[in-house]
């Protein structure tokens, strides 16, 4: 074996799937077809729970909050005149830190996760595309451009026209709208205020009557959307007449990047062939109305990485099986809600629809690992809130091990660091006299129980002692 896993594709999947990898001591090569990083915006917006999830790699959710903003209001230019709607966002609280969508252009998110990948070693191997695999005996044989690498396992974080997916043979279920184009940009333009996103018309109108202008934070750069598209190829010139049109003193000066976007509605039906799993939109695409394709892709690698790490130190391999039930039915909610959102609803949500996009109340409680249970406070499969802990919070506590145990008493459980709660952390998770709460490392609740309890349900599940390392 030349590595213990191969990540093919450096998008926001690939990237965080190698970073929970590497933390935790094993070996990763991260392989990228493209010569160089994606310079374009794409997604914007990175929604509260991924900025929780990223909060545990270390530093990062800090970063980009700095280079990011939130609660941009939005200007809206309609038939009756122009109207001002006040931004959505909400007032962090003790256990929801970040509540609102940050907007930061993905390139950026990527540069900060390269950044902090760099910090254990990795860098992304630019300019080497996977061709081609053969699943061996105990492991993968990866056909690259640079030569055949061996690994135990191979994640295929490749994108939407995935060369993993094609080689495993596994169908990707769905439809492509090629009717349903719109062009996207990044643009340096004169003549608007970047206090403000700016939109005009709808979605469904005559050509370019839907036009979106966002002032991208930390850059000069602007991010356009604007459909649907005519017969001419969306070319600078064009772009330039869709810019110009929107008032007297709006000019463009440059276009940065720019591509056509076309609606791909698809999944596939198992993310896992024996050593090789699928992850990002590898695995799931759709419509980026409510800017869903990047965060469920960072919750696919947050799902995988310590599932794989613990498996390759010892864990219970059956632990990997619980990665697909995790994360189908979650990817299958998403086209559901991207779905609901395309064709100008995007910009009247509704509260649940905001709350359901945040991925705040994404759940594992019908899977594996979670188990039925009723009662109050967050059940086996929650999400695990953030709280007060002494001078401290619970999520600055977690970055310290993978599994927490929470419990009002000392406790010892092998393989989880015990952080002992006062009141206000023991009424968010209602814990019972003689209970205990296991947070897993990806921060969803694992079980409520007695510590006795706690030390069988968690055993199979970790690392054998002396092999794993949390950073
Ligand atoms: C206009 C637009 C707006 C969007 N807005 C949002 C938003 O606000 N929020 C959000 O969450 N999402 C949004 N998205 C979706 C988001 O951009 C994608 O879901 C996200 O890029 C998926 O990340 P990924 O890492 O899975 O795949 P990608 O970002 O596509 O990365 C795949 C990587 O694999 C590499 N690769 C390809 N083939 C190979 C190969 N054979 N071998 C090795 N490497 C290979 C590519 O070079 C690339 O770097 C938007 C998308 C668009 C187009």
């Amino acid at each position: 074996m030349d590595t213990e896993v191969i990540v093919a594709g450096a998008g926001p999947t690939g990237l965080v799937t190698a970073l929970e990898l590497a933390r935790r001591g094993i070996g990763v090569r991260l392989l990228d077809a493209a010569p160089a990083p994606f310079a374009g915006s794409r997604g914007k917006g990175l929604q509260p729970r991924s900025l929780e999830l990223l909060d545990v790699v270390g530093g990062v959710t800090d970063r980009l909050v700095a280079l990011g903003r939130t609660h941009l209001p939005v200007r809206r230019y309609g038939p009756d005149g122009v109207v001002d709607e006040p931004a959505r966002g909400k007032a962090p609280t003790p256990d929801t830190p970040w509540p609102s969508t940050l907007l930061v252009p993905q390139w950026r998110v990527e540069q900060v996760l390269r950044e902090r990948l760099a910090e254990f070693g990795v860098a992304p191997e630019q300019g080497v595309g996977v061709e081609d695999l053969l699943v061996t005996a105990d492991g993968v044989e990866v056909v690259t451009t640079a030569g055949t690498i061996g690994a135990r396992h191979l994640v295929g974080a490749d994108g939407g026209g995935s060369t993993v997916r094609r080689r495993l043979g596994v169908p990707f279920l769905g439809e492509t709208r090629e009717e349903i184009r719109m062009v996207v940009a990044d643009v340096e333009l004169e003549g608007l205020d970047r206090e403000h996103w700016h939109q005009w018309g709808s979605p469904s109108g005559a050509p370019y009557s839907w036009v979106a202008l966002c002032p991208l934070p930390a850059t000069s750069t602007w991010q356009l959307q604007a459909g649907p598209l005519d017969d001419r190829e969306p070319d600078e010139s064009v772009l330039a007449e869709i810019v110009g049109a929107r008032g007297p003193r709006v000019r463009l000066r440059e276009v940065a990047w720019r591509s056509v976007w076309r609606l791909n509605v698809r999944m596939v039906a198992d993310y896992r062939v024996g050593p090789v799993f699928l992850a990002g939109d590898a695995a799931h695409v759709h419509s980026p109305a409510g800017a869903q394709g990047m965060n469920t892709g960072i919750g696919d690698a947050m799902n995988l990485g310590w599932k794989l790490a613990a498996v390759l130190r010892g864990a219970d391999a059956g632990l990997l099986d619980t990665y697909t039930a995790e994360r189908l039915p979650i990817a299958a909610g998403v086209l559901g809600i991207s779905a609901e959102l395309s064709g100008g609803a995007m910009w009247a949500r509704t509260a649940a629809q905001v709350r359901t996009t945040s991925q705040l109340d994404l759940s594992y409680r019908d899977g594996p690992l979670g188990g039925a249970s009723e009662g109050p406070g967050p059940r086996p499969g929650d999400r695990a809130p953030d709280a007060p802990v002494g001078d401290s919070t619970l999520f600055l506590r977690r970055r310290e091990a993978d599994w927490t145990v929470l419990s009002t008493q000392d406790v010892e459980v092998a393989g989880a660091a015990t952080v002992v709660v006062g009141d206000e952390a023991a009424a968010t998770y209602a814990l019972a006299p003689g209970e205990v709460v296991v947070i897993r490392p990806d921060g969803y609740v694992g079980c409520r129980a007695t510590v006795s309890e706690a030390r069988t349900w968690l055993a199979p599940l970790t690392a054998r002692p002396g092999t794993a390392r949390a950073a």
